[in-house]
């Protein structure tokens, strides 16, 4: 698997676990508001030297006692065509795995959570923008059928697994309105599974400005704290759940 870079410990990525963090370079959307834009932006993919599998898995065992497991994020870890594997060895290493992803992939999506054994502990699924002709311009693309991360969030839901939702909010594309859409409309499909809404939680994640894919986003102003848990209070009344990052 191609991987671009490397966090040794992290408290943050996996709620309540102690994590080493894989970063993957490349992906298929191009949402302005990206902080990791050199995993993104293929001029500057490029020039970035790609760390080695092995070294990778040495430090893994290395640290295997003093962590829990491995986040897999990027860039889109889905697009790895080996990324099955790399999940595998980490969990013939004895540690749990997650992945960060932004529901593009569902057919890779199934076959890891089809595997021949466990090798998926948790997902984190990014939730864009509203499921509507929006959720293109959301992530930068001039075409993208929001029924393809549908797809991949029935996938999840049907295979049981573990997971919650991200949102990152930013000024000019979210606003309390358009939050509450989309609360409705993942309340809708969750509850068609016979699922209770209030068993799944939704992270609202401060936008960042720096290092942004679209550098006009880097004069943003992230909303205010008091601002997101504006949104959260309303949002509460359709998804109980919704927990803010600031
Ligand atoms: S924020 Fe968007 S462009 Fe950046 S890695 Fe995630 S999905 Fe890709």
């Amino acid at each position: 698997m191609k991987i671009a870079g490397f966090i040794k410990t992290s408290l943050v990525d996996w709620p309540g676990k102690i994590v080493s963090v894989v970063f993957v370079p490349g992906c298929n959307f191009r949402c302005p508001f990206c902080h990791n834009s050199h995993l993104v932006d293929r001029k500057k993919t490029k020039k970035i030297k790609n760390l080695s599998e092995k070294s990778i898995f040495e430090e893994l065992a290395k640290r295997k006692e003093f962590i829990d497991g491995v986040v897999i994020s990027g860039g889109e870890p889905t697009l790895q065509p080996d990324l099955a594997e790399f999940l595998e060895k980490c969990q013939r290493l004895g540690l749990e795995t997650m992945i960060e992803t932004n529901g593009s992939n569902p057919e890779n999506l199934e076959g890891i959570l089809n595997f021949k054994f466990k090798i998926l502990n948790f997902i984190a699924l990014d939730f864009k923008g509203p499921l509507d002709n929006r959720y293109a311009r959301v992530v930068g693309l001039k075409n993208f059928e929001p029924e393809i991360w549908i797809k991949s969030l029935k996938i999840i839901l049907s295979s049981g697994i573990p997971f919650e939702l991200r949102t990152t909010v930013v000024p000019g594309i979210h606003n309390g309105k358009i939050l509450t859409e989309m609360a409705g409309q993942l309340k809708k499909i969750i509850e068609n599974y016979k699922l209770k809404i209030e068993d799944y939680s939704w992270y609202l994640q401060n936008f960042q400005p720096q290092n942004c894919l679209k550098s006009t986003f880097e004069k943003i102003k992230p909303f205010s704290k008091i601002k997101l848990e504006e949104f959260s209070k309303a949002i509460k009344k359709i998804i109980p759940k919704v927990k803010i990052c600031d």
